[in-house]
């Protein structure tokens, strides 16, 4: 079974470029030319320089002690938490900025929810020398003021968008808006979604994860374990054992306060099937076809949809989705963080959840993916951990 994108851009029923007719140049140049200058000695040449000496690649496969004996199997991190700017983001970054480069681009332009994507688009720009420009809610400036002036320090232009809830979607739709305006700007999406090829462009910078734990390891691992927002960790770290059935991949859905609740992100279990940013997925979505807005208590996993490649994996029943609520991430970040010495971003602190749902053989290797650091989350898990009867260590 190919779980890859087929070539009119679909994977199953899922994918395709549902695209405002004004935007269609772009993404079709990109469709046609993405493809031979990634696969470019050039291209490679510097897109692998870069995420060994500016990102600090590879990251390690780091063996947990502790944690091994307490869930009964040989469970590893694979550190993301470690790259420069603190996670996996700035994989992808890295790669479209030299393709926007490639592409004859001056200027790019993205939108962040949290900041980090914001970050690491800013971060590559200032080393690439590309203008920036970045598109964030009203709302998530007041909240994530940190990240704003990391950008501006950086040389990003930062636009307050103040239409519609003054957040991510909004700020999604104004990036958009830009786009059409001024053609020549290259669009830098964060995650597996988007119009085709975006979902599987993102996951073809991001499969450096899953190369990296197959050079790793002696054997394949058992267990795959990685949180899912828009999907970008989760098809890293999947990619290259996509096709071999004997490891089993979990990705874990934050459910926020609980997936019968209507505050959740959880796409898989609570969505259902429309258009969402150029392409057909699972999304949360009332019965008029309205987006239902996502609720997490990480940032990063704050999104109404999935990737197409997710939702396909999902149906094709290749990958196992399992949920985490905010309260069980906060203690498994805590948990982490007192075992192990390594606090994780609350985003991946969903992906350690699986360790208390699933039963695992004493043999099995699992690996999980640390897709973030929790600096940036450290006054929540203060707060929490303050309330020792939540914490059930
Ligand atoms: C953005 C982010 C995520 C979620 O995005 P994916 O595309 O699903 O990987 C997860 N973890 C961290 C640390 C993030 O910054």
């Amino acid at each position: 079974m190919n779980f890859f994108v087929d070539k009119n851009g679909f994977y199953g029923e899922f994918g395709g470029s549902f695209i405002p007719e004004m935007l269609s140049h772009n993404v079709i140049e990109l469709q046609n030319k993405y493809k031979n200058i990634i696969k470019s000695e050039k291209f490679q040449n510097l897109y692998r320089n870069i995420l060994k000496n500016f990102v600090g690649r590879p990251s390690p496969l780091f063996f947990c002690k502790k944690y091994s004996e307490k869930y009964k199997a040989k469970i590893y991190l694979k550190r993301e938490d470690l790259n420069h700017t603190g996670s996996h983001k700035i994989n992808n970054t890295v790669g479209q900025a030299i393709l926007a480069k490639e592409l004859g681009k001056k200027k790019i332009i993205a939108e962040t929810g949290a900041g980090q994507h914001g970050v690491a688009t800013a971060t590559v720009c200032a080393l690439m020398d590309l203008k920036c420009l970045i598109f964030m809610g009203e709302k998530d400036m007041h909240r994530q003021t940190s990240n704003v002036t990391r950008m501006k320090s950086l040389g990003a232009k930062v636009v307050s968008v103040t239409s519609g809830e003054k957040t991510l979607k909004d700020a999604v739709n104004e990036a958009i808006r830009y786009w059409i305006n001024h053609p020549n700007s290259y669009y830098l999406i964060g995650s597996t979604v988007g119009p085709h090829p975006y979902p599987q462009m993102v996951a073809d910078f991001q499969s450096v994860i899953s190369e990296e734990i197959k050079n790793q390891l002696k054997n394949n691992p058992n267990y795959i374990i990685a949180c899912i927002g828009g999907g970008s960790n989760a098809a890293g770290s999947f990619y290259h054992f996509l096709n071999d059935k004997s490891v089993n991949l979990i990705a874990v859905e934050a459910a926020g306060l609980g997936v019968r609740t209507n505050k959740t992100s959880a796409s898989i279990f609570c969505g259902s099937k429309g258009v969402l940013h150029g392409s057909m997925t699972l999304l949360l979505q009332d019965k008029d076809g309205q987006v239902i807005p996502a609720h997490s208590i990480s940032p990063g996993l704050d999104y109404p949809g999935i990737g197409p490649m997710h939702s396909n994996l999902f149906v094709k029943k290749r990958v196992r989705f399992i949920h985490a609520t905010d309260n069980e991430a906060l203690i498994l970040g805590c948990e982490l963080t007192r075992l192990e010495g390594i606090i994780p971003a609350l985003e991946s602190a969903h992906a350690l959840v699986a360790l208390r749902k699933i039963v695992f053989k004493t043999s099995d290797i699992v690996v999980i993916t640390l897709s973030g650091r929790g600096d940036k989350d450290i006054d929540v898990y203060e707060k929490f951990s303050s309330n020792k009867k939540l914490l059930n260590l």
